[in-house]
C-alpha cells in the first residue's frame, strides 16, 4: 500500500534528476515511509533516462515508465498517473521550478479531505517579461473561452486524490488539458500558494509557438465557443448584407443611375473570404480532432518500466477487459 505517489514528466532533464531526488527525499520522508517517485522518460535525448535507472538501482521506491519516443508533457503526465499506485497522486516538473517544500502544504490540504489540491504561483521570480504577459494572456484566454473555471496562475503541480485519480484514468482523449481536466472532474479543490522559481538547468521545452498550441487545445477540448463566435460574424454580416441590398435596389430604381463602387465590392469580397476562410480552419480544427480521437490509437507507447508492480494501471485495465469479456 501507497500513501502518497510523485510522478515526475522528463525530457532532457539529465542535470535535474538527482538534485530533484535529493530534495524530494527529505520532503517526503518527513510526510511518510510509504511512497513511490516516478519518472517518466518522454524521449529524452540526453542521458536522462541513464539518471533514472542508476536511482532505480539504490532506491526501490524510485519508478521508471521509459517512452518509446517523445509523446509530449501531456502524455508523460497521463502515463505517470495511469501507473501511480497512491492514494494521493502529485504531478510535478522535474526542473525544480516546483520546489518539492510545497508537498508538505499540499498533503496537510489532503488529509484535511480535499481531493484536488492545486499549487498557485504568487512570485514568478526571474521570468522573463514576455514568459509572464504570454502567461497572463494565456489564462485570460483560457478562461474566457473554455466553459470550465481554471484558477489564474496554476500550473500542473498539483495533488489528486485517488477519486480523482480514478476519474482521470477513465479519459481516453488524445488531445488532453491536464489542468483543466483535473478541474472538469470536479471533487472538493483548494489551492495553496507557492513562489515559482527559475529552472535549474537546462531550458523551457515551451517556446511561443508551442505555447499557442497548448492553448489552442485547451480552447477547443473544452469549448465550442470558436463555432458560436463565428454564428454571429455571420449573422451580423447577413443582416449587414441584407440592408445593402434593400438599399441597393432603391437606389437603383429611384435614381436610374449605374451603381458604382468597385472599390466597396472588393473591400466586402475580400473580408467575407477572410472570415469564411478563418471560420473553415475552425471547423477544420474540430474535424481534425475528432479524426485523431476516432483513430483511438493508444495514447502512448512505453518501452519499458521498473519497479512498477502488480498494482499498476495497464494491469488492472486488462484484468477488467477480461472481466468485460467473461
Ligand atoms: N516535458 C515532457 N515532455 C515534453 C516537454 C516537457 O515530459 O515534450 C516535461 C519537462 O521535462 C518538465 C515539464 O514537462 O518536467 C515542464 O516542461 P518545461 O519546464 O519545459 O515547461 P515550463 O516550465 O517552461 O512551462
Ligand atoms: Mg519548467
Amino acid at each position: 500500500m501507497i500513501d502518497l505517489s510523485i510522478v515526475i514528466p522528463s525530457y532532457n532533464e539529465e542535470d535535474n534528476i538527482e538534485p530533484l531526488y535529493n530534495r524530494l527525499n527529505n520532503v517526503l520522508q518527513s510526510i511518510t515511509d510509504k511512497y513511490e517517485i516516478i519518472f517518466v522518460n518522454d524521449g529524452s535525448k540526453d542521458k536522462t533516462v541513464n539518471k533514472i535507472e542508476m536511482l532505480c538501482n539504490v532506491d526501490a521506491k524510485v519508478k521508471l515508465v521509459d517512452f518509446s519516443r517523445n509523446f509530449g508533457h501531456e502524455m508523460a503526465n497521463t502515463a505517470g498517473i495511469n501507473y501511480a499506485s497512491g492514494d494521493a497522486v502529485i504531478i510535478m516538473d522535474a526542473d525544480l521550478q516546483d520546489p518539492p517544500e510545497v508537498i508538505k502544504d499540499m498533503y496537510c490540504k489532503y488529509l484535511d479531505g480535499y481531493d484536488l489540491v492545486y499549487a498557485k504561483r504568487s512570485k514568478r521570480e526571474k521570468e522573463t517579461f514576455i514568459k509572464r504577459a504570454t502567461s497572463k494572456l494565456f489564462y485570460r484566454f483560457l478562461r474566457y473561452f473554455s466553459n470550465i473555471e481554471i484558477p489564474f496562475d496554476t500550473g500542473d503541480y498539483r495533488l489528486m486524490s485517488r477519486n480523482v485519480v480514478n476519474e482521470f484514468n477513465r479519459l481516453k482523449e488524445h488531445n488532453r488539458f491536464f489542468r483543466g481536466l483535473t478541474h472538469w472532474i470536479g471533487f472538493k479543490s483548494t489551492c495553496v500558494e507557492f513562489d515559482r522559481l527559475p529552472r535549474n538547468t537546462g531550458k523551457t521545452n515551451y517556446d511561443f509557438a508551442k505555447l499557442v498550441r497548448l492553448a489552442v487545445d485547451a480552447v477547443i477540448s473544452f469549448s465550442y465557443k470558436p463555432l458560436k463566435i463565428f454564428n454571429i460574424i455571420g449573422l451580423s454580416i447577413a443582416l449587414f448584407s441584407f440592408f445593402n441590398i434593400v438599399y441597393w435596389i432603391v437606389f437603383k430604381i429611384t435614381t436610374k443611375r449605374p451603381v458604382e463602387g468597385w472599390t466597396s465590392m472588393i473591400i466586402v469580397i475580400l473580408f467575407c473570404s477572410g472570415i469564411i476562410m478563418m471560420q473553415i480552419s475552425i471547423i477544420g480544427e474540430y474535424i481534425a480532432r475528432t479524426y485523431e480521437e476516432v483513430k483511438n490509437r493508444p495514447l502512448f507507447i512505453v518501452n519499458k518500466t521498473i519497479g512498477i508492480n502488480d498494482n499498476n494501471f495497464s494491469i488492472k485495465e486488462k484484468e477488467a477487459e477480461s472481466i468485460k469479456k467473461d
